[in-house]
């Protein structure tokens, strides 16, 4: 792009922004689809991230890789290009969960208030993402499913089985 639709591009990205004076993040004023900020330029759709990585980085705004949010940026929509970074959507899944597994580590206690020892806990991983799972609140939830499954009837169930195998 031409420095002349620059300048139209950074007019129309300048308008709908809305600065927090607290975290210094670009918020986006104007019109959004599928809560995508956007801005219309030659009759094409144009996502402001994008459009401000291209103005202030330098970004190719065909380029096939994303513009992404650091992880001390707070807000998701912000496209400040000094909260922004150029890379892969498998960069982007790693860094979030990089910050998810920080915020995790933070945490003294777990969410019935057992607070966080060595060796009452363990890390959990599902899809990439760690969680930290209390001891104390395991034995907690094995009991509650001890109890459910002796009220309803064990015994019955345990003979059903067992004649089952011999047949
Ligand atoms: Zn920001
Ligand atoms: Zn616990």
């Amino acid at each position: 792009m031409g420095r002349k639709r620059n300048w139209t591009l950074k007019r129309q990205l300048l308008g709908g922004r809305v600065i927090d004076s607290i975290t210094n993040c670009w918020l986006w004023s104007g019109k959004t689809k599928n809560e995508h900020a956007q801005l219309h330029y030659n009759c094409r759709a144009l996502g402001v991230h994008r459009v401000s990585a291209h103005i202030y980085m330098g970004f190719d705004i065909n380029s096939p890789l994303q513009v992404l949010h650091k992880a001390s940026c707070p807000n998701r929509h912000c496209f400040n290009p000094e909260h922004l970074y150029i890379g892969t959507q498998s960069q982007n899944i790693r860094d979030t969960v990089n910050a998810r597994t920080h915020k995790e580590s933070r945490k003294t206690s777990c969410s019935r208030g057992h607070r966080y020892i060595d060796g009452n806990w363990y890390w959990y991983e599902y899809r990439g993402f760690r969680k930290r799972i209390c001891h104390e609140c395991n034995k907690i939830k094995s009991k509650e499913w001890r109890d459910k499954h002796n009220k309803t009837g064990d015994t019955e169930n345990g003979r059903h089985n067992s004649d089952a195998i011999t047949w």
